[in-house]
């Protein structure tokens, strides 16, 4: 399934509006990330197990300046550096994104170790 957000094609299952899926629903559950392998915008990794035809790979460390993380509430593109310094609020619109998502960074944005939210 292919979706839309702010006029960013986001692929999952079930993607909301604001990126949300059949995965993760919650009030802060709003950003998609891209991946390594296929350069594509996915809510989360489950959504890319299940509709992708392909291994996952995180997004390239030396591509960390380059947009790869979506803001489902207002659309901005950030840089995996600009997210990783946002503090979980996005940096254009303040909407809050979930802390948890720091438990599986490994499976996101190359050599960053996972954290306990
Ligand atoms: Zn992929
Ligand atoms: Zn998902
Ligand atoms: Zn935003």
């Amino acid at each position: 399934m292919r979706t839309t957000v702010h006029g960013t094609a986001v692929r999952g299952v079930d993607v909301g509006a604001e990126t949300r899926c059949a995965h993760y629903a919650g009030p802060t559950d709003v950003i998609a990330l891209r991946f390594g392998c296929c350069g594509t915008f996915f809510p989360c990794a489950a959504c890319h197990d299940a509709v992708a035809d392909h291994e996952p790979a995180p997004w390239p460390r030396d591509r960390f300046d380059e947009p790869a993380v979506l803001c489902g509430v207002c659309g901005a593109t950030l840089s995996v550096r600009e997210y990783l310094a946002s503090d979980f609020a996005c940096p254009e619109c303040d909407a809050a994104f979930n802390p948890g998502c720091a438990a599986h960074y490994d499976r996101y944005f190359e050599g960053v170790a996972p954290r306990d939210p």
